[in-house]
């Protein structure tokens, strides 16, 4: 079994009570993590704030070229970093490796945009005065990420916050916490100054308390579920804590009678089954323009068919494991409801082997809209389909929800591209794209989807305050 310790203050620190971390393709735990209590929480607070003092007071472009080297030293380790990614979560190590090449690329995004988080001159309304704009690192960050995507979901709040001159706890999901070690490995080797970045695990409700009822702690980013989401929320109503959300999705696809239709089968099959279908932008809800339904149904259900389930680490496996086994159950809940609903299984449906939480890429056809898969985020390999007739209609039921974080059509005509794209409500729209997110460009949510946004040049508001300094005295 490895073992891992936790970063805390520059130091690592082990604990009597461990967190065990279990592969989902064979149910083997492997490994064991260190933990902390509340108290430890609130000592990596209280130190996090007395290396703030310092860390603000560097130049933006000092924390760029540590940045730059946590990129490097990430870089030099993108092999086992891929494997324990794949280890933790299941997904296949092709795209594993893809995530830790995304998390290094926000790495070097965020090392240039803090020289760029400019303030303003305004002119002034009254005789005599200056005005300032200036924008400040907000000061000690809880950082909180989930398990789907373990190192670039964390990277997307921690690069931003150290760019901004913030300091961070991170506390991964306790399913996925190895890539988290890992990265904080990294970040000891190329000597981050003592308490800028700090790693804890332990009980999800007692390190979110504390990170919420801690003054000393001025800002909870957090990527998870909407039902987390909330009790943030209104734990955050004492303290006034500043929050950054990113929440649950369910993505519309819309495929037009005038899409590329190879393109759009790609483009279905990659929105729908990247990371095993557990995706926060996966698409949730298929619709499909009913004088091209057949002809899709037909192409799809051979191309799922074709996808192969296995252990992620080996190689050609399209689809592995989901998390944990009460995923997949409720993955064959949805199922079973949507069939007793009306629904037909075109592909899969059911369980992949006895060991480990496989379930057969899955394909379902005619399904109505009072299903719990079509209200509710699916989180694994079912591709559910629905007939539409025209533009309008579409739009409306494709906005006909809580959540509104992405949203995908695939259509030939320009003008229509922009109609849809203007019309349908999400954070993020992709246009005959299946995979939107890029260092370069805000993402987030609409609605239940979130509050904020990361990446862009969006992404490293959350962590700055804006102050106006306004002098006098000039006439
Ligand atoms: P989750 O259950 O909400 O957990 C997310 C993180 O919050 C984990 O680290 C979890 O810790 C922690 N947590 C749980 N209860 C908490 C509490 N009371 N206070 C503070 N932290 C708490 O979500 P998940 O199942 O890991 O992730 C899947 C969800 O995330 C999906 O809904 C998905 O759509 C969403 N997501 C959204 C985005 C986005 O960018 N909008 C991206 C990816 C995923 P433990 O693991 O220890 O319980």
């Amino acid at each position: 079994m490895d073992n891992y310790k936790l970063l805390l203050n520059g130091e690592w620190r082990d604990s009597e009570r461990k967190l065990t971390v279990t592969n989902p393709a064979d149910g083997e735990p492997f490994a064991e993590v260190a933990t902390v209590d509340r108290a430890g929480v609130a000592k990596a607070i209280d130190d996090a704030a007395a290396a703030f003092e310092e860390w603000k007071a560097t130049t933006a472009l000092e924390r760029g070229d540590y940045l730059r080297a946590i990129a490097a030293e990430m870089e030099s380790r993108a092999e086992r970093f891929a494997e324990l990614i794949t280890k933790e979560n299941g997904k296949p190590l092709a795209q594993a490796k893809g995530e830790v090449a995304m998390s290094i690329d926000h790495l070097l995004w965020f090392a240039e945009e803090g020289r760029r988080a400019y303030g303003r001159v305004v002119p002034p309304q009254a005789e005599g005065k200056r005005h300032l704009v200036i924008r400040q690192p907000v000061g000690v960050v809880g950082a909180i990420a989930p398990w789907n995507f373990p190192l670039v979901l964390a990277i997307r709040k921690i690069a931003p916050a150290l760019a901004a001159g913030c300091t961070v706890i991170l506390k991964p999901a306790s399913s996925t916490p190895l890539s988290a070690c890992e990265l904080a490995r990294c970040i000891d080797a190329v000597g981050l100054p003592k308490g800028v970045f700090q790693l804890v695990t332990g009980s999800a409700a007692e390190i979110g308390m504390e990170l919420l009822e801690n003054p000393v702690c001025r800002k909870i980013s957090f990527t998870g579920s909407t039902e987390v989401g909330r009790s943030l929320i209104r734990g955050a109503a004492d303290t006034c804590t500043e929050l950054s959300l990113e929440l649950g999705g369910n993505a519309p696809v819309i495929i037009f009678e005038d899409a590329d239709l190879d393109q759009a089968v790609e483009g279905i099959l990659v929105t729908k089954f990247r990371n095993n279908g557990q995706s926060c932008i996966a698409a949730n809800r298929i619709y499909i323009q009913d004088t091209i339904y057949d002809r899709l149904v037909s192409i799809l259900s051979d191309r799922i068919k074709d996808l192969r389930v296995g252990n992620g680490l080996t190689d050609g496996v399209d689809i592995g494991p989901l998390i944990d086994d009460r995923a997949l159950s409720t993955a064959l809940g949805f199922i079973n409801e949507a069939v007793d609903a009306g629904a037909r299984i075109m592909a899969g449906g059911n369980r992949f082997g006895e060991e480990g939480n496989f379930l057969v890429p899955t394909l379902l056809t005619d399904v109505p809209e009072q299903v719990s898969c079509h209200q509710q985020e699916i989180f694994a390999p079912i591709a559910a389909l629905y007939r539409f007739g025209d533009e309008a209609q579409v739009l409306k039921t494709a906005n006909d929800t809580e959540f509104g974080l992405a949203a995908y059509a695939f259509t030939s005509d320009l003008k229509r591209a922009f109609r849809v794209a203007e019309a349908l409500e999400a954070g993020t729209v992709g246009i005959n794209d299946p995979v939107p997110p890029t260092s370069n460009c805000p993402f987030g949510g609409f609605k239940q989807s979130g509050w904020g946004r990361e990446l862009g040049s969006e992404g490293i508001d959350a962590y700055l305050e804006t102050k106006h300094v306004s002098i006098g005295g000039f006439d």
